[in-house]
């Protein structure tokens, strides 16, 4: 089975749509989290993935955007964009929204949008935190979303020693092999990257190989900015798309 792995897809219609054209044979599309928040379009990017039967995970944002979440924590950008997303979202939007988790277990793959020991708030972006969240989960691949930046962290059993961990940064379009490891692995975001490349980024879960192999994809950012000023949203975040940041 291939599935389509994405994450932080913060309302960006034009990103989105440009992902999903892109990979019209896979057999699932599983999102790690954050739908809504930051970008224009939050119901059409609710409704694209309802359409295609996505396994949706609830994000901090989705969280945020439904008011189930104190948005004190939020930079006052975040904070703007999210109360736009509260009231801009459908009835059927905010339902949808509040029947997600923030975690899930599916075909023996553990899913989080943050972290397994704190699927909506912790950050694993570094191999000191993967470290601390590998005993916090029973499978040998977990899937995480939360950070915007593609990167895979692993554990190796090594006889009679403590586990090696390791951190890779995934090369586009070439397949890494998960085999032989317990890993946590990052998508980036299709939505609003921030590894300094503003290409929208996904992965491709080869489930019976067991490689993941990530995607970079250019959209029209343009369009999503313009969007973005036209709804009257901040301009740092109609900006930061030029950048990847
Ligand atoms: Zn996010």
């Amino acid at each position: 089975m291939t599935v389509l792995l994405i994450s932080d897809v913060h309302s960006n219609l034009q990103a989105l749509e440009a992902v999903l054209g892109a990979e019209p044979d896979v057999d699932a599309v599983w999102c790690l989290g954050d739908i809504v928040g930051y970008g224009p379009n939050p119901n059409e990017c609710i409704s694209l993935l309802r359409t295609q039967n996505a396994v949706c995970l609830a994000g901090n944002h989705d969280r945020a955007a439904t008011g189930d979440l104190d948005t004190s924590t939020f930079n006052t950008d975040a904070r703007a964009a999210c109360n736009w997303t509260e009231n801009a979202l459908s009835n059927d939007s905010w339902d949808f929204l509040r029947s997600l988790h923030p975690s899930d277990s599916i075909d023996g793959i553990q899913l989080a949008h943050g972290s397994p020991r704190d699927p909506i708030f912790e950050y694993v972006f570094n191999l000191s935190i993967a470290v601390l969240n590998f005993d916090r989960f029973d499978a040998d691949v977990c899937l995480v979303g939360h950070t915007h930046v593609p990167l895979i962290f692993t554990r190796q059993h090594v006889p009679d020693g403590p586990p090696e961990h390791a951190t890779a940064i995934p090369e586009p379009n070439t397949p890494f092999v998960l085999k032989g490891f317990r890993s946590i692995v990052n998508p980036g975001s299709v939505g609003q990257p921030r590894d300094g490349d503003p290409e929208a980024a996904y992965m491709l879960l080869d489930s019976k190989n067991l490689t993941v192999t990530l995607k970079r994809l250019a959209y029209d950012v343009a369009k999503t900015q313009q969007l973005m000023q036209q709804a009257g949203l901040p301009a740092n975040l109609v900006q930061r798309l030029s950048h990847g940041r």
